[in-house]
C-alpha cells in the first residue's frame, strides 16, 4: 500500500480522550477513531491487526478440533429467560443492551452466547455418539458496560472470541479446557505478548474453575497475586492466603469504653494500644437479590482484615433463594441516601456491634427484609476478648466474646480478601507479590448450569437421558491488540510485535523529487510484498523528518529508508525496536527481511 493513496491522518499531539498510552498511541497513529463512548471505527491499520489475531486464533483453535461458526447478535429475551439470564442483565447495572421489535418482541444484543449455543444443542444433540463438540465464532460483542474507558480496553462494542464446548462428563470436559489452556497459551505466546494465567472467579457466567490469562502492565484494571516460586498466581477477586496470626488479646474483662472519634480500626487502634487483629469490625452491606428483594447484610470480619465484595457476592448467591431469588443483583455499602429508606434511627455508623438490633430497620418497609442478615468471617471466630463497637458513637467495648455477650452467627463464611504480602497456602514461606494485569482470555469450565435450566441433554452409551456438561472460552480480539501496544511502546510510538504488526516493512523515500530514490524504492516495495514481506511505501509528498516520526509511531517493525547512501548501492534499514540501523546493498534487503521476520514469527 502506499501512503500517498491512504486514509493516513496521524496526531501530533496527545488527545484528551485519552488516558492511558496504548489508547493515546492508537489514537495518534491513526488506527481507531472514537465515535461515542465505548464505541471506535477500527481502521484499516488495524484492521490489518486484529486479522492478524484473528488469525493466530483460529489457527490454534483449529488444531484442537474445534469448528467455526456465526451466531446470531440478535437474541430473544426468552432464551435469557430460559437461563434466568434476562433481568440480571437487563436490570439494574445489567450490561445487555435490550430493545422490543415491531411485533413487541423483547430482544438483547449477545453480551455472550451461552443461551444461542445451548438451544442449539439441545436441538442437535441426541446421542453421546456425537460428542465431545466445540463450536467457536469471532464476532463483535455488545455490553452497556458501567465504565467504558481505555479505549479498546473496555468498550461498549468489541471484538471476541468466543467458544462453546460439550460433553458427556467432567472428564471430557477437564480434557478439552486443558486443550485451551494450551491454545490460549499459544495465542498469546505467538501475539508476542507476556502473560501469566491465574485463578480466577467465575462471577455471572457461572460453573466451578476457570483460567484467566493475564497481559502484565500497570494500566490493566484487574489485580494479580502470584508467588515467586510460580506456583500460585490468582486474580485477587478469587485469590486465597494465610491471614498472620492474631496478637492475642491483652483485655480479660468485659467492659466499655469511652473510646471519643474513633471510627476507623486505625483510629481505634492507636487509641487502645491494641493490635487491629484484636478487633471485631462489623462492615454493613445492602444486596438486592433478582427477586427485588433487598436485604441488609451485617458482616463480622477480624480488623486487620477486607472483605471480598466478590467472595461476598457468591455466599449471597448461595443465599438467594432463602430470599425467593435465584441470584445477587447489587451489592453496594449503603450511603445516607440508602439509610435513608430504610433506617429506623441514625445508626452508630464506626462503632457497630455484631448484635445490632433490628429495630435500626423500619418495620413494613416494603421491598427490604426486616432482619439484618448477620455473617462471621472465619477470621473473626476464634478470637478471644475481642475489641468491637457499642452501637453507640464514641464508644467501644473490650474483653469481648463469642458466646458472651454476643451470639456467633450461625453463617460462618470465607469472605477475606487476600493482599499482598499475605503468606502462600501452599508454602507460608512464601509471600504472595501484586502485579497489574490486563485480562484478555478467561477460559470456564460451565458444567451443567445452562444445559440444566435450558434442557439440554443426550442420550448415554446406556441409554440415560443426562445434561450435556459445557465449557466456554472467551479472548478479547480488540483488547488484545490494545494490550500488545500497551506492553510495547516508547516516547516515539507504538512498537507491533512483528506477528501482529499491520505491514512488517516501510519503505521510506526522503526525497521524491530524487528519481533513483523513487525508482529503487518503488522497486523494493514491490519485491518485499512479492516476497511475502508485507510493505508500505511512504510516497508522500512531506519532509524526510515527518515521514520518519510517522512510521516511527505507527510502529511498523522494520523501516527501509533510499537515502544518500544510494549513490553507492546501499539502503539503511532500522529495526524500530531496538533501533539499530544498518547500511545495506539493495539487493540484499529483501533476503534479510524475510530471513528476520520468519525468525520472529516462528
Ligand atoms: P472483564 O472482567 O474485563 O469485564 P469479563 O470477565 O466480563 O471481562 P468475559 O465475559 O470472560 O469477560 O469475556 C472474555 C474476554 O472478552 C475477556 O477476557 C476480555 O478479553 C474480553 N472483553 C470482555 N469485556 C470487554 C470489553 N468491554 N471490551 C473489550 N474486551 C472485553
Ligand atoms: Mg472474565
Amino acid at each position: 500500500m502506499r501512503l500517498s493513496q491512504m486514509l493516513f491522518v496521524t496526531l501530533r499531539e496527545d488527545p484528551a480522550e485519552a488516558e492511558i498510552p496504548s489508547h493515546k498511541l492508537l489514537l495518534r497513529a491513526g488506527y481507531i477513531r472514537r465515535i461515542t463512548s465505548g464505541v471506535y471505527a477500527y481502521l484499516p491499520l488495524l484492521w490489518r491487526v486484529l486479522n492478524k489475531i484473528s488469525a493466530i486464533v483460529r489457527d490454534e483453535m483449529n488444531a484442537t478440533g474445534a469448528q467455526e461458526c456465526l451466531l446470531p447478535q440478535l437474541q430473544p429475551a426468552e432464551l435469557w429467560r430460559e437461563s434466568g439470564r434476562w433481568d440480571t442483565y437487563t436490570k439494574a447495572e445489567g450490561i445487555m443492551f435490550s430493545l422490543v421489535d415491531r411485533r413487541q418482541q423483547e430482544m438483547g444484543l449477545g453480551p455472550t452466547h451461552e443461551e444461542v449455543i445451548t438451544t442449539i444443542a439441545r436441538d442437535m444433540i441426541r446421542s453421546y455418539r456425537q460428542l465431545p463438540v466445540h463450536l467457536y465464532q469471532i464476532q463483535t460483542k455488545f455490553r452497556d458496560e458501567i465504565r467504558p474507558r481505555f479505549g479498546l480496553m473496555r468498550g461498549r462494542e468489541f471484538i471476541m472470541k468466543d467458544g462453546y464446548s460439550f460433553h458427556t462428563d467432567e472428564a471430557s470436559l477437564k480434557q478439552t479446557y486443558q486443550e485451551m489452556y494450551t491454545a490460549y497459551s499459544n495465542i498469546l505466546r505467538r501475539c508476542g505478548l507476556e502473560f501469566r494465567a491465574v485463578d480466577a472467579d467465575s462471577g455471572a457466567i457461572g460453573g466451578s474453575g476457570s483460567t484467566e490469562f493475564m497481559v502484565l502492565a500497570d494500566a490493566g484494571e484487574d489485580e494479580v497475586l502470584y508467588t515467586e516460586d510460580g506456583r500460585y498466581a490468582a486474580n485477587v477477586e478469587k485469590a486465597v492466603s494465610l491471614p498472620s496470626a492474631a496478637v492475642p488479646s491483652t483485655f480479660t474483662s468485659f467492659e466499655k469504653l469511652d473510646t471519643p472519634n474513633t471510627p476507623t480500626i486505625e483510629s481505634l487502634a492507636k487509641f487502645l494500644k491494641c493490635s487491629p487483629t484484636q478487633i471485631v469490625k462489623n462492615v454493613l452491606y445492602q444486596t438486592v437479590f433478582d427477586s427485588g428483594q433487598a436485604v441488609l447484610v451485617l458482616i463480622s470480619i477480624r480488623g486487620d482484615q477486607d472483605v471480598n465484595e466478590v467472595k461476598l457476592i457468591n455466599e449471597l448467591t448461595k443465599l438467594a433463594s432463602n430470599y425467593g431469588g435465584s441470584t445477587v443483583l447489587t451489592l453496594t455499602v449503603p450511603d445516607e441516601e440508602a439509610q435513608g429508606k430504610w433506617a429506623a434511627k441514625p445508626l452508630p455508623l464506626g462503632y457497630m456491634a455484631p448484635d445490632l438490633g433490628d429495630d435500626y430497620i423500619q418495620p413494613g418497609g416494603e421491598a427490604i427484609e426486616a432482619k439484618f442478615l448477620r455473617l462471621v468471617d472465619q477470621t473473626a471466630v476464634d478470637l478471644k476478648n475481642f475489641v468491637t463497637g457499642s452501637n453507640e458513637a464514641g464508644y467501644h467495648v473490650v474483653g469481648a466474646n463469642w458466646g458472651e455477650p454476643f451470639t456467633l452467627p450461625k453463617l460462618v463464611v470465607n469472605v477475606r480478601k487476600a493482599t499482598a504480602g499475605d503468606r502462600a497456602v501452599h508454602d507460608p514461606s512464601q509471600t504472595l507479590q501484586t502485579a497489574r494485569g490486563i485480562e484478555i482470555g478467561h477460559i470456564f469450565q460451565l458444567g451443567t448450569k445452562y444445559s440444566n435450566a435450558m434442557g439440554a441433554t443426550y442420550t448415554s452409551e446406556s441409554g440415560e437421558e443426562l445434561p450435556l456438561v459445557m465449557g466456554c472460552y472467551g479472548v478479547g480480539v480488540s483488547r488484545l491488540a490494545q494490550a500488545a501496544v500497551e506492553q510495547s511502546y516508547d516516547k516515539n510510538g507504538i512498537i507491533w510485535p512483528v506477528a501482529i504488526a499491520p505491514y512488517h516493512a516501510i519503505v521510506v523515500i526522503p526525497n521524491i523529487t530524487d528519481a533513483l530514490q523513487v525508482k529503487t524504492a518503488t522497486q523494493l516495495y514491490t519485491d518485499l510484498n512479492a516476497a511475502g514481506v508485507e510493505t508500505l511505501l511512504d510516497d508522500r509528498d512531506e519532509r524526510a523528518g515527518v515521514k520518519f516520526k510517522d512510521s516511527e509511531l505507527i510502529g511498523i517493525p522494520y523501516r527501509v529508508v533510499t537515502g544518500r547512501a544510494l549513490a553507492d548501492g546501499l539502503v539503511e534499514v532500522v529495526e524500530r525496536a531496538t533501533g539499530t540501523s544498518q547500511e545495506i546493498a539493495v539487493g540484499d534487503v529483501v533476503g534479510l527481511l524475510k530471513e528476520r521476520i520468519a525468525a520472529a514469527v516462528a
